[in-house]
């Protein structure tokens, strides 16, 4: 019997990553033709371009291309002196590389539960404050910002840094500025998955501290300055020539990107706000801007659901089914109540929503969540 495992081809696919437009696929093949023509693939001038433009429309003095998301919050701990005998506190649910990076530092990752917009509870950050707290590294999760006057509030209090967790949030706002502009540094992914999209792995770290900035330049190669002294124990993190080229390039259509995920969220709030078993819906909040990294809903019988969508060939994920904090390395990391948390992440579920889906096949999403609640 043959074993192969076939990709499922979804009629309403969660994401879809090919490039069909055809002047975006002539500007990325152009960009990527200019760097084969100079050869100078290893920090190239494209990177200093994109590094210049990201921080530009984020409000920040520098940005630092780096390898990945992950890499981005790595090294930003590492830059702010985060290590091993401190504690940072950070959300029970994000994608498990915020807990990774935080540990692999030799901090402790410390679990704080979080509020109705599923983000990290001020609250909760304040109740797992200890001597030894040293950092706070708030997610902004599906792309909605953390209530960030409040987190800098305690964090300039008790003194504590902040790294921003901005991998899903890049263009969104909180009470007018933009995501990533808040903390001491702030991570961005520009994973094939985010609304900022690279062709492959990449991220950024931005901050306003110069001084920063050179630690960060010399943490994402090995540590060293100018090529050859090493002044701190790092490993190879630079971001690619070719990737910076392609973001570049994306970054002259994301304010459309994220328009049309913003319509499409608005039109799935319409249609599904009267059905019973919808339990709660993405929120908007007054003077924000929703980056729409994920439509996000809670809902009751979620694998009933799943199921019925999944035979429909509507593809939904849960983003993620597992809590930090719950995960067989993290279990004995001190961590909050999770009361919220753990009611949160039995309901999660996020429905196609990209700037590929179509208004007619959210139509379809919304229809068939209205007819199997019926
Ligand atoms: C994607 C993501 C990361 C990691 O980014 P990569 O580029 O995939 O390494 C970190 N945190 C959050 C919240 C993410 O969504």
């Amino acid at each position: 019997m043959k074993n192969k495992q076939l990709k499922k081809i979804y009629k309403i696919p969660f994401l879809d990553l090919r490039v069909r437009d055809r002047d975006e696929r002539q500007a990325l093949v152009g960009a990527f033709r200019k760097i084969l023509d100079h050869g100078r693939i290893l920090l190239g001038p494209e990177v200093a371009v994109f590094e210049k433009k990201i921080a530009g429309i984020t409000g920040r003095k520098y940005a630092v291309g780096v390898n990945s998301g992950t890499d981005a919050l790595f090294l930003a701990l590492k830059c702010a002196g985060v290590g091993a005998g401190d504690e940072v506190i950070t959300t029970s649910l994000s994608w498990i590389a915020t807990a990774n990076a935080i540990a692999l530092t030799g901090a402790t990752p410390v679990f704080a539960d979080i509020g109705s917009d599923l983000n990290i509870d001020p609250a909760g950050i304040v109740r797992m404050i200890s001597k030894k707290t040293k950092a706070i590294v708030p997610v902004h999760y599906t792309g909605k910002v953390c209530r960030m006057d409040e987190i800098m509030k305690i964090a300039r209090k008790h003194r504590l840094i902040v790294v921003e967790d901005a991998a899903q949030s890049f263009g969104a706002t909180y009470k007018g500025k933009m995501s990533g502009s808040f903390g001491d540094l702030a991570c961005f992914s520009m994973n094939p998955m985010k609304v900022l999209a690279a062709l492959g792995e990449a991220g950024a770290v931005l901050t306003d501290d110069a001084s920063y900035r050179d630690r960060l330049v010399a943490l994402r190669y090995n540590g060293t300055v100018n090529k050859e002294t090493c002044v701190a124990t790092s490993l190879n993190g630079r971001i690619d020539t070719i990737q910076a080229a392609m973001l570049t390039i994306r970054l002259r259509t994301y304010k459309g990107i994220l328009r049309k995920r913003e319509q499409l969220a608005g039109y799935y709030t319409r249609q599904l706000q009267d059905i019973s078993g919808v339990i709660a819906l993405p929120q908007e909040s007054e003077n924000s801007r929703d980056g729409h990294y994920t439509y996000t809903v809670r809902v009751k019988d979620r694998p009933g659901l799943m199921a019925y969508l999944e035979k429909k060939g509507i593809e939904t994920k849960i983003q993620h089914p597992i809590l930090m904090p719950d995960q067989p390395v993290y279990r004995t990391c001190p961590r909050d109540t999770l009361g919220t948390a753990r009611q949160a992440v039995s309901e999660i579920l996020c429905l196609p929503a990209s700037e590929k889906t179509t208004l007619s096949q959210a139509a379809i999403v919304a229809r068939a969540i209205r007819n199997f609640y019926a």
